[in-house]
């Protein structure tokens, strides 16, 4: 196995045009498990975690090698949040965000947030910089466009993230657990709501149709939370699994949903 600790995002792209195909590390709280099932077999690894400038965070930009530990102690409160619920805290200090969204799991915990805002993903390669909104980065549960040669830089936020988010994930225990729903609802201030769910489609989704029916009523009346909650379950796409029946999750989108929206109006 060939291994480079670039320290810089330049040298790294630099080496992942010799390597296109060379496998990215950072926290390798997924990519070592997957190793040690003997699922993947690593070649070239280009390992991240020397890279300062991967970690940066301000007001509107999240590094790819930003920890959950780190977002959970973030401005955004969707994400931290969100943050706060992953795996436990040995996992949280060294997983991160751009592992998480390399990843791409259709129940990774930073997606539902980073829908609900509508924020974009940067890569970069030796060819230069693309940026996908959310819902063009993943393409399937598991999938992401990230072409050969790009790593994920980081994850860009619109200039205004609505002031209100709530996050909250339902498993099959309270802690170190794999969601079987979860969903970030926001409001700003104009009073116009998002709804994100993961875990319930093959990747996080938005629920467009609760979103509208709410945004243009605008009042929160027992009969509005009961037609937004349904709305929210036939929106969502979930299958069965061994976590969960698909029945018991369309349930479950509609309930979390409507809590959040109450936490958030
Ligand atoms: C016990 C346990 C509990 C967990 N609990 C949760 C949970 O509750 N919620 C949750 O969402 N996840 C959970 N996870 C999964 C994992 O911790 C997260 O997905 C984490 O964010 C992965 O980050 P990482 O830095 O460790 O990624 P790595 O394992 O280093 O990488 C993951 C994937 O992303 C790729 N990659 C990494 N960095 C980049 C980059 N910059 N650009 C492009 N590709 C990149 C890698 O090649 C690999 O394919 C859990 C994992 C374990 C082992």
């Amino acid at each position: 196995m060939q291994i480079e600790y670039p320290t810089t995002v330049s040298d790294a792209v630099d080496v992942l045009a010799s390597w296109p195909d060379a496998t990215l590390l950072s926290g390798g709280t997924d990519l070592m498990v997957e190793v040690n099932y003997r699922h993947r077999r690593l070649d070239q690894v280009v390992a991240l975690r020397r890279i300062a400038e991967l970690a940066e965070m301000d007001s509107a930009w999240i590094g790819a090698g930003v920890t959950h530990a780190r977002l959970e102690r973030s401005p955004w409160q969707g994400l931290a949040e969100a943050a706060r619920t992953v795996g436990s805290p040995q996992i949280r200090s060294v997983g991160t965000i751009g592992g998480n969204l390399g990843t791409a799991s259709p129940a990774g915990d930073t997606f539902p947030f980073l829908a609900a805002v509508d924020a974009a993903i940067v890569l970069r390669s030796a060819s230069g910089v693309r940026t996908l909104p959310w819902d063009e980065f993943f393409t399937g549960p598991k999938q992401n466009a990230r072409r050969p040669g790009e790593l994920i830089a980081g994850v860009q936020l619109p200039e205004a993230v609505p002031a209100r988010q709530a996050f909250a994930k339902v498993g099959r225990r309270s802690a170190m657990v794999i969601a079987i729903v979860s969903a970030c609802v926001t409001r700003n201030e104009d009073g116009d709501v998002t709804v994100a769910l993961g875990a319930v489609g093959p990747t996080v989704l938005r629920a467009r149709q609760a979103e509208a029916m709410i945004n243009a009523e605008r009042r929160l009346t027992d009969t509005m939370l009961d037609e937004f909650q349904r709305l929210v379950a036939d929106e969502v796409q979930p299958i069965d699994d061994i976590r969960a029946s698909a029945a018991y999750r369309r349930h479950a989108s509609g309930v979390l949903a409507r809590r959040l929206l109450e936490r958030v109006w």
